[in-house]
C-alpha cells in the first residue's frame, strides 16, 4: 500500500488559497516518489470531529498542519481531537504561529509531536523520510523541536534554504482550481529590516532571498490565466529591487484581466520612480503602504526608517499617476499618544488614499516589543491575537478612545456616501477631519 501523508491548512477566508502546504508537497514529493501527499483545506467553521474523520479515512502515517495567527485555535482543536481518536499518528506543526512558540506549545500540549521551525520545505522532506522509511533520527533533523519520552529537544536552526531549489506548486499543477479564488503569492522571502513589532524577520527570514525572476514571471502568467478573483503579492518590500519590481509589474499588466492584484510598497525608504508609478497605475492594481506612525520618536523606538520627505514626495508622485493605494498605521505604538492618531488620520486624508487602515498594535512572539514589553509599559494578551491594552504613552482609556476614533473613521471612510459627506464638510468648513469624526461619535451620524 502506498504511504500517505496528509497536509492540512485551516482557512478563515472562504475561497482563499494559501500556498504553504503545496510548497511542502512539491518539495517533498521530488525526493519521496512513493509517498502520496494529500492536501486538505478546511474552513474554520467545519467541526473538528468531521475533519478528523476525513483525515483518518486516508490512513495517514503522518499529519502536518500549517499554522498562522488566524488558524491556530482551530488547528489545535483538530490536533486534540486527532490524538484522542488516533494517538499513534504523529502530528507535525509548521508555520509561523507554531514556529514562534515551539517550546511552549510542546510543553503545554501532548497532542503535538514535532514542530518544524522556520521554513519547512527541507525539514518536512526529512521528516517524511524519517516517518515513512525510518531514515535517520529525529535528533539529526535540523530545524525541529520535538518531544520524545517526555523530553523536549530543539535540534537548532536548519541551514538556509536556497530558493532556487524549491519547486513551484503553481507550475507543477498542485494548486487546485483557482478560478474566482483569492491566492496568496510571494516572489521573495525574508526581510532585511528589524521593525520592533514584527516577527517575520526571524531565523532564515532575516535574510532577503528572491525566487528566480524567470520562474516568477511564468508563475504570474499562469496564475492570472487561471482567473482568480484576487492575487495578493505578499512581499513586504516589493520595491526593494526596483528593476526587478518593474519587470514583475510589467508581467502582471500583460497578464491581468479581471483579477485584482495587490502589493505592499515601501514609500518611506526608497524613491519610487516615474516608471514604477506609471506601471502601478492600473484599474486592477492596489498597493498597501505601511506608514505606521508619523511621530519620529515612535518610529525610532519601532526601529523604522523615518524619512518623511521621501514619503511625502512618493505619495505626491503616486497621486499624480492616480495609483490606488491604502495607507496603513498602527494604533498604540510605544511613544504614540491620542494626538498622534489624530495626526495620522488628518495627514493621510490629504493624499486621497483609496483606503486608510488603522490596526491596533499586537505583541507578536519573538519581537523586540515582546522582549521589552516591561520597559515600554506594554500590557497585552499573551495568546492570539496578542493585542495590547495599554502602553506607557497611552493609558487603557486613551487607547480605547484612539481605537474608537480609528474604527469610526474607517467606518465613515469605507462608506462611499459617508466619505463624500465627510470630504464636503471638511472642504466647506476647514474643520480637521478628526474633529468632524469626533463630533459624529458624540452626536450621531454625520450630517451636512
Ligand atoms: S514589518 Fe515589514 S519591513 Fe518591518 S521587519 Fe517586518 S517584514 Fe520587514
Amino acid at each position: 500500500m502506498k504511504k500517505t501523508i496528509v497536509l492540512v491548512y485551516v482557512t478563515s477566508t472562504p475561497g482563499e488559497i494559501h500556498p504553504a502546504i503545496y510548497y511542502l508537497k512539491e518539495h517533498a514529493r521530488r525526493t519521496w516518489k512513493n509517498v502520496s501527499f494529500i492536501t486538505r483545506v478546511y474552513s474554520q467553521k467545519k467541526s473538528a470531529s468531521v475533519i478528523v474523520k476525513e483525515i483518518t479515512n486516508e490512513h495517514p502515517l503522518l499529519v502536518g498542519f500549517s499554522t498562522y495567527i488566524w488558524n491556530a485555535a482551530k488547528t489545535l482543536e483538530i490536533t486534540r481531537e486527532l490524538k484522542k481518536k488516533q494517538p499513534g499518528i504523529p502530528v507535525v506543526l509548521g508555520g509561523p504561529e507554531a514556529s514562534y512558540n515551539a517550546r511552549r506549545m510542546l510543553a503545554e500540549r501532548n497532542d503535538i509531536d514535532v514542530i518544524a521551525v522556520d521554513e519547512g520545505e527541507n525539514t518536512f522532506t526529512e521528516l517524511t523520510g524519517y516517518y515513512s522509511y525510518g531514515k535517520g533520527n529525529l535528533a539529526d533533523i535540523r530545524g525541529i523541536v520535538f518531544r520524545k519520552n517526555g523530553r523536549i529537544t530543539d535540534t537548532g536552526p536548519a541551514s538556509l534554504l536556497d530558493l532556487n531549489t524549491v519547486g513551484s506548486p503553481f507550475l507543477s499543477g498542485y494548486i487546485p482550481n483557482i478560478r474566482r479564488k483569492t491566492i496568496t503569492y510571494e516572489t521573495s522571502r525574508g526581510c532585511p529590516f528589524k521593525c520592533a513589532y514584527c516577527s517575520y524577520n526571524t531565523g532564515s527570514y532575516a535574510r532577503m532571498r528572491f525566487f528566480p525572476l524567470r520562474r516568477v514571471l511564468r508563475e504570474i502568467s499562469r496564475i492570472l490565466a487561471g482567473g482568480p478573483r484576487k492575487m495578493n503579492i505578499v512581499d513586504d518590500n516589493f520595491n526593494i529591487n526596483e528593476p526587478r519590481a518593474i519587470k514583475i509589474l510589467g508581467q502582471v499588466r500583460r497578464s491581468v484581466q479581471k483579477t485584482v492584484v495587490t502589493f505592499f510598497l515601501r514609500a518611506d525608504i526608497w524613491k519610487i520612480s516615474e516608471e514604477l508609478a506609471g506601471l502601478l497605475a492600473h484599474r486592477n492594481i492596489f498597493c498597501t503602504i505601511g506608514v505606521q506612525s508619523l511621530n519620529p520618536t515612535t518610529l525610532t523606538i519601532a526601529q523604522r526608517i523615518n524619512d518623511r520627505k521621501n514619503l511625502d514626495a512618493n505619495l505626491r508622485l503616486l497621486n499624480r499617476h492616480k495609483v490606488k493605494f491604502i495607507l496603513q498605521f498602527i494604533v498604540g505604538l510605544p511613544g504614540d499618544r491620542y494626538g498622534d492618531v489624530r495626526q495620522m488620520i488628518n495627514w493621510a486624508f490629504r493624499y486621497e488614499p483609496y483606503g486608510i487602515h488603522l490596526q491596533t498594535l499586537r505583541i507578536n512572539p519573538q519581537t523586540v516589543y515582546e522582549k521589552r514589553a516591561e520597559e515600554y509599559g506594554i500590557t497585552y494578551k499573551k495568546v492570539p491575537p496578542y493585542t495590547i491594552s495599554q502602553t506607557r504613552s497611552m493609558t487603557a482609556a486613551r487607547l480605547a478612545k484612539s481605537q474608537m476614533l480609528a474604527s469610526h473613521f474607517e467606518f465613515i471612510f469605507n462608506n462611499r456616501a459617508l466619505r463624500r459627506r465627510l470630504i464636503r464638510i471638511h472642504l466647506e468648513t476647514h474643520i480637521p477631519v478628526t474633529r468632524i469624526v469626533e463630533q459624529s461619535l458624540k452626536n450621531g451620524p454625520l450630517r451636512d
